[in-house]
């Protein structure tokens, strides 16, 4: 049972947790439980960090301190629901990353699992004691606390599940599920009951924020089924969430199970671009190098026979360094000039039934034609169909797509 920040936002709500605990260890299941930092407290702790380093540059990087400082959140609320289990009258403990160990490698701020030590944690849970693991954080190679990324609560849970080899990871947060669409923005948006995991990848990867994609592409190798629930259920009211897992023929027949939006969205042209091969080559490896993630790229030829165009785009927050790694291998790379557009958003629709239906395309440009909505850029994958358009018409061209593929309808 995994539960986020909203879930343990206060006492009130960890005594609330410790009975949904509670209840699963008195069906007789062994539970191990990963929490998030209280709902605003990581948030606080990054503001801390922010605050001192911009004092100077000296003394170079601060990530493991970083690390050290942010993973507390997580401590805290461990250690809290531990007392609320055992006040219920449930055997329960705390652990820590380092404890466990949850083994990770060394790029603090963003580490990645490497090993979950399981032998001890899984004696304790024989014991008949409730395991409460702070979530985010690990131990690095040097022994130093390594935290996950944000959101990364989601992978430590998903992990640890593997590793226990669980049944189910379930993952609490103030959502009753997944669904087709953000309902903040189609108020006729649906929760789905089931999803597969390759969908649920690309809707997380396309900026629906429920689960940590890390955490889902972990869960789908490992085929460890999710359930996303609501830790605000009313007693008695059914809560049974989406069930993210391997898809099964009943999956198939739906074309497209969900749109999902992201602002987070920056376009970036070279122009006048030399047109021989290795260019791209060549751009990849400048943004590579400034850490950069590429996501849709386009070439397009210009008017000039021996000159092309290029447009891609990246994260909004990494504009300034990939124009200022840019300008700085113009001469290598050969380009004309840079533009910048950073009022930009990517929406996109996902569904393995693509794989097998015809006309998807057609009726999600039709929409978008419908109301006037501009194309920029278009990718896709053999699930999935994105398109970059102007920021204005985001919430437009949501509603646009989730009324063209009826995705208000049970299907
Ligand atoms: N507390 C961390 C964050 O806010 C990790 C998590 O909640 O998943 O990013
Ligand atoms: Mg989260």
């Amino acid at each position: 049972m995994k539960f986020g920040g909203t879930s343990v936002a206060d006492l009130e709500r960890i005594r609330h947790v410790a009975e949904l605990v509670s209840q699963e260890a008195a069906k007789g299941n062994e539970v191990a439980v990963v929490v998030s930092a209280m709902s605003g407290q990581t948030n606080r702790l990054v503001g801390y960090v922010d605050a001192l380093s911009a004092d100077s540059d000296i003394g170079g990087s601060i990530d493991d301190e970083y690390d050290a400082i942010v993973a507390s959140g997580e401590q805290v609320t461990s250690g809290l629901l531990a007392i609320a289990l055992r006040r219920r009258g449930v055997k329960a403990r705390s652990w820590q990353g380092w404890q466990i160990p949850l083994q990770t490698d060394g790029a603090h701020a963003s580490a990645r699992i490497k090993d979950i030590e399981t032998l001890a944690f899984n004696q304790s849970l024989k014991d008949g004691i409730v395991g409460v693991v702070a979530g985010f954080q690990g131990i690095s190679p040097e022994g130093r606390v390594s935290t996950l990324g944000r959101g990364g609560s989601d992978t430590s849970a998903v992990a640890l599940a593997v590793a226990l080899k669980a049944d189910r990871c379930d993952i609490y947060t103030d959502v009753d599920g997944v669904y087709t669409t953000d309902p903040r923005i189609v108020s006729d948006a649906r929760r789905l009951k089931r999803i597969a995991f390759e969908e649920m990848l690309e809707l997380a990867s396309q900026g629906a924020k429920v689960l940590q994609t890390r955490s889902v592409e972990l869960a789908m190798n490992n085929n460890l089924p999710i359930r996303v629930l609501t830790s605000f259920a009313k007693p008695g009211v059914p809560n049974p969430g989406t069930l993210v897992c391997a898809e099964d023929e009943n999956m198939e027949e739906r074309v497209v199970s969900g749109v999902a939006y992201s602002r987070d969205e920056a376009q970036i042209s070279l122009l006048k671009l030399r047109d021989v091969p290795g260019i791209v080559a060549n751009i990849c490896a400048t943004m590579s190098q400034a850490n950069v993630i590429v996501d849709m790229i386009v070439q397009g030829t210009s008017r000039k026979e021996d000159q092309a165009n290029i447009v891609f785009t990246v994260g909004r927050r990494d504009v300034e360094k990939a124009v200022a790694a840019l300008e700085a291998a113009q001469e290598k790379i050969g380009f004309g000039s840079i533009l910048v557009n950073d009022k930009v958003s990517k929406v996109s629709i996902v569904g393995i039934g693509m794989r097998s239906h015809t006309g998807v395309a057609h009726t999600m440009f039709e929409a978008l034609a419908d109301r006037g909505i501009n194309i920029e850029v278009i990718a896709t994958s053999e699930i999935k169909i994105s398109v970059l358009i102007d920021t204005e018409y985001t919430e437009l061209a949501v509603r646009a797509l989730h009324s063209a593929f009826e995705l208000e309808v049970e299907s």
